[in-house]
């Protein structure tokens, strides 16, 4: 529906470095339930957005409406507790740490479920399994117990998958989620969104057009920072001015 509001809207967004504009008058609407995918060349604004989104950089002008409320200004951690939850391309496991025992602090931290200083045994329980019904959920159930520094590549990105949604996000951003895979592990991850996605909405930053052609309901083209093209996959793939754009990289 069209007419529905967005669960996630920027308007015109804009963040200038020295004068420079990285991201300029963006203005984007994510409807609730989709996947939306932003493309663009090198140097197109894709991750200076996200971080606009993440409150990790502060807006130079314009707004970002989440929910219908206007969250622009707010801190990362505050938009975290809001429901955005943003998984990383770089990784910030412990290697010695069991996997369990990641899904255990980030469901315990503050913009988690639950945060108490005290813990019941019963609340510790929840936490347990909680943290087992995500690992399931990414297909690293049966690897609980294991070290995170024992995963392969792939499985550690999914279990930074895991971690993000251990805050139980209406909004997941997803930087790059196939980045350095082959083409096996990018056919899993392709196959894992898909799964991770049912009942969320979703917004990911991917170079791989056979990943954004596969998950994207919605795309949007960046180059300069500025919007220059949306729609479906195949509306913005015989778009002239896309096709110009990366042939111009
Ligand atoms: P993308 O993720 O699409 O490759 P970026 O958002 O990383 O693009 O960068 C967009 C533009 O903004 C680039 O020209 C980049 O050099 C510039 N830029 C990004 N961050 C900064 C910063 N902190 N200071 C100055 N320029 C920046």
């Amino acid at each position: 529906e069209a007419t529905a509001a967005p669960l996630l809207e920027t308007r015109s967004l804009t963040k200038e470095f020295r004068g420079f504009r990285a991201v300029s008058e963006v203005s984007l609407r994510v409807a609730e339930g989709t996947i939306h995918a932003l493309v663009g060349p090198n140097g197109a604004g894709k991750t200076t957005l996200f971080n606009l989104l993440t409150g990790f950089l502060a807006p130079s002008s314009g707004q970002i409406l989440f929910g219908g409320d206007d969250i622009t200004g707010k801190q990362p951690e505050q938009i975290a507790h809001l429901g955005i939850a943003r998984s990383f391309q770089i990784t910030s496991l412990f290697d010695q740490m069991s996997l369990v025992d990641h899904l255990e602090l980030a469901l315990a931290s503050p913009t988690g479920m639950g945060y108490r200083f005290w813990r019941s045994n019963a609340q510790l329980r929840r936490f347990r399994d909680r943290a087992m019904e995500l690992l399931d959920e990414v297909g690293l159930g049966d690897r609980a117990g294991q070290a995170a520094g024992s995963l392969a590549y792939g499985q550690k990105r999914a279990l930074e998958l895991a971690l993000a949604l251990a805050l139980d996000p209406r909004l997941l951003l997803l930087d790059e989620p196939t980045a350095g895979m082959g083409l096996e592990d990018v056919d899993r991850t392709i196959a894992l969104v898909k799964k991770v996605a049912a009942g969320r909405t979703v917004v990911f930053v991917d170079h791989n057009m056979h990943v954004v052609g596969s998950l994207a309901d919605t795309v949007t083209v960046l180059q300069s920072g500025q919007v220059l093209a949306e729609g479906t996959y195949e509306q913005v793939r015989n778009d002239e001015r896309v096709i110009t754009a990366y042939l111009g990289q």
